[in-house]
């Protein structure tokens, strides 16, 4: 098995013929003429596939690429019956969560949430239920659940386990060899990494739950364009390396708010000091370039904190080649257990020293 910074270089290259290009064209087609397995531009795309061979052979499953992460998400709900009982998060990316309290509401789903970091509390939630949807680290909060324990109790009780894996990315953890049934990316953070387009992927080792999945691609309709495609495969190019120097930066900062006058807490999986970190350790290659911090300070005051930056730039998202903060709570959708002055920063990988230099201006007008 390749390594997957090697991975990260190799796959989805066209076949290695003289003369053939390096790089996959951008098929700009709405069809195919007729005889062969893509057929109409809704259900398959050479660029398509060739970003997929990336992510399948870091995720080791097979995978299928959507217009977005939520397309994604969306994809593995929507194969559920109607009435299925789903065990997830009380605490995740906010979009996942408002979906699910909405098929919660409706019916369609019944949604049992839990602290996915408390282990005996989700696995007495399980029994019955027939997905187990777990997302680790979590984001905005950097909760870790213990992965290989959960997946191991849920396969026991012949239970799906779907695991988010936008966080930790492929470079840090492998879900599917943990036993999942699925693993989701937002590629739009770090494996397309340079915040200009939406992707999202799942992959699955399973042939029967990947044509399903396929059938809601086919007809949801929900499909990534060749151009983003293409740009993604690019940006997978230097995703291991992006993701080690935001990681290296990430445990940096980390350790220097955790030391600063006018910071509460650092919550970092990375960081020797974190509830959390010996689970980490024991499962996680490397932590990630996302943590969170709360600032001694009022919502309003810690608002000011992000505008204050000058190199780091006040917006939503991650992943990115350039560092991110923002104030969670400024999201209306944002769950109530995200405290109002915690600041979410996705480290990009500018020089360390210059964006400590950022921060301390930043947290010294307040
Ligand atoms: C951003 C994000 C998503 C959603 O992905 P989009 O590409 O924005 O639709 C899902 N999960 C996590 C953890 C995310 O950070």
């Amino acid at each position: 098995m390749k390594k997957p910074e090697t991975i990260a270089v190799t796959a989805g290259r066209p076949e290695h013929t003289p003369d053939a290009s390096l790089n996959p064209d951008v098929q700009f087609t709405s069809t195919f003429r007729a005889g062969g397995p893509l057929g109409y531009g809704r259900y398959g795309n050479q660029t398509w596939l060739a970003v997929e061979d990336a992510i399948s052979q870091l995720e080791g499953g097979r995978t299928l690429i959507f217009s977005s992460g939520m397309a994604a998400i969306n994809a593995v709900f929507n194969i559920l019956p109607v009435g299925a009982v789903v065990t997830a998060s009380n605490q995740g990316y906010s979009g996942t969560m408002t979906v699910l309290k909405m098929l919660n509401e409706s019916g369609r789903l019944e949604v049992r949430f839990v602290d996915v970091a408390n282990t005996s509390e989700v696995i007495a939630a399980i029994p019955g239920t027939q997905l187990l949807w777990l997302e680790s680290p979590t984001n905005p909060c950097l909760e870790v659940a213990d992965l290989p324990t959960l997946i191991k109790a849920a396969k026991q009780a012949g239970i799906g386990v779907a695991v988010d894996n936008t966080f930790a990315t492929p470079l840090n953890q492998n879900p599917l060899a943990m036993g999942a049934d699925l693993v989701m990316n937002s590629v739009t953070k770090f494996l397309a990494g340079h915040s200009d387009i939406l992707m999202g992927a799942i992959s699955t080792k399973d042939d029967a739950l990947f044509t399903r999945i396929e059938t809601q691609r086919k007809l949801g309709g929900a499909i990534a364009g060749p151009m983003e495609a293409w740009l993604a495969l690019r940006g997978i190019r230097t995703f291991a390396i992006r993701v080690q120097r935001g990681s290296e930066s990430a445990l940096e900062l980390a350790k220097r708010l955790s030391e600063h006058p006018k910071v509460s807490r650092v919550r970092y999986p990375g960081l020797p000091t974190d509830p959390q970190h010996e689970r980490a350790k024991s499962f996680m290659r490397g932590f990630g370039a996302v943590f969170s911090f709360e600032v001694k300070a009022s919502g309003e005051e810690t608002e000011r904190v992000c505008n204050a930056a000058k190199l780091i730039t006040n917006a939503t998202s991650l992943g990115g080649v350039e560092t991110l903060w923002e104030r969670r709570r400024r999201w209306p959708i944002e769950s109530e257990v995200v405290p109002e002055s915690l600041i979410r920063v996705s480290v990009g990988i500018e020089n360390v020293e210059d964006l400590w230099d950022d921060i301390k201006q930043a947290l010294d007008t307040i």
